[in-house]
């Protein structure tokens, strides 16, 4: 058995433990005689892996007890019209902050529903930075401030969360969740889809401030009414069961690891070899303001597009995969979530210093 070294934006490369332990567990899960995706969700065992994982995520990331967690599907996507069906409750409109193709498609989608304010946008930086809190023109009566915590294809990240006042602060956290620890209290709520940095697609997260229950628009579907899900403890309708365990196993591996603390510092240092190497020299162009780099998806392109396919195909050769930039922003993208090792990102970066000796 070979296994790469996967770079892709998501679905993306999950911890090989936790895929050890669910082929392990694969027939028969801990003398059940049943496979996960086999149980009842309202079985005792189901229900027992499901709490366990809701409450291995309540440690790593310090929920505090006035906040729900919802384990929903639809993925960000999803999210982003029910999120405003939920959360408009009688204001007129909600602000966003446009940083690129992420928050783009957040704010199309909640103006099905609702006025929408564009409070700040990277476009005339061609979304290279995000806009400086300062020059944001925030609505005093917004319902809420929606941010795209990192944004996966353009390669831009906050660097810290910023202060909006009494309006809950909403974001879009899914290709950065768990990567580095995280002040829950400073949002109303927070949401993601589970497949670039948490565990099988299928599984959206949504993180609420209990008080932001109730209210949502008379159109919203009863399986998406963020009460009707809390209250049934995210068992309205059929939960996606597996991928659900199988968060749960990364939430596990999380917590043996040192939990988040610990994965920032890894991610910092596996960042800092990704771009060091990227700065030392103009073979390689970085266009993203250094100081909105995203340590998640790591966006550069060469010098010379010309030679884009051979670096591809070299990179593949040696067990290097799913590299090629977004379509929409061209070039390459690392992409070097929580379960990327720095052995990875380390043949990357050999890889890409034997081609530049030979190219450059
Ligand atoms: C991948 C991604 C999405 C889209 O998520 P789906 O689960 O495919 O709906 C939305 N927002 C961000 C920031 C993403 O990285």
């Amino acid at each position: 058995m070979t296994r790469v070294f996967n770079f892709s934006p998501g679905p993306a490369a999950l911890p090989e433990e936790v895929l050890r332990t669910a082929a392990a567990e694969m027939l028969d899960w801990q003398g059940s005689g049943l496979s996960v995706m086999e149980m009842s969700h309202r079985g005792k065992e189901f229900m027992s892996i499901a709490a366990e994982a809701e409450s291995l995520l309540r440690e790593l990331l310090a929920v505090p007890a006035n906040y729900r967690i919802l384990f929903m599907q639809g993925g960000a996507l999803a999210e982003n019209a029910i999120l405003p069906m939920n959360l408009l409750r009688g204001r007129a409109s909600a602000d966003y902050v446009d940083t690129g193709e992420w928050s783009k498609k957040s704010l199309a989608e909640a103006r099905r529903y609702g006025g929408v304010n564009i409070v700040a946008s990277g476009q005339d930086s061609g979304y290279t930075r995000i806009p400086d809190r300062a020059d944001w023109r925030l609505d005093p009566q917004a319902a809420y401030v929606h941010i795209c915590s990192n944004e996966t294809i353009g390669g831009l990240q906050y660097p810290e969360y910023p202060d909006v006042g009494d309006v809950p602060l909403v974001a879009d956290v899914s290709s950065d969740i768990l990567s580095r620890p995280l002040d829950v209290s400073r949002f109303g709520a927070l949401y993601g889809g589970a497949q670039k940095n948490i565990g099988p697609s299928g599984l959206t997260l949504v993180i609420l401030r209990e008080d932001l229950l109730g209210g949502a628009l008379p159109c919203t579907p009863t399986a998406f009414d963020y009460k009707v899900v809390a209250d049934n403890g995210s068992m309205y309708n059929t939960p996606p069961t597996y991928s659900w365990y199988i968060a749960g196993l990364v939430f596990k591996w999380l917590k043996a690891q040192g939990g988040v603390a610990e994965m920032a510092r890894r991610n910092d240092a596996k960042a800092a070899l990704l771009y060091g190497t990227l700065d030392a020299s103009d073979f390689w162009l970085k266009p993203v303001a250094r100081e909105h780099r995203s340590k998640m998806n790591v966006v550069f392109r060469l010098q010379d597009e010309s030679l884009d396919e051979a670096f591809l195909a070299g990179a593949k050769a040696r067990g290097l995969v799913q590299l090629k930039g977004h379509r929409v922003v061209g070039g390459m993208r690392a992409s070097i979530y929580n379960a990327m090792p720095i052995e990875g990102v380390q043949a990357l970066v050999d890889w890409m210093r034997e081609f530049e000796r030979s190219h450059g």
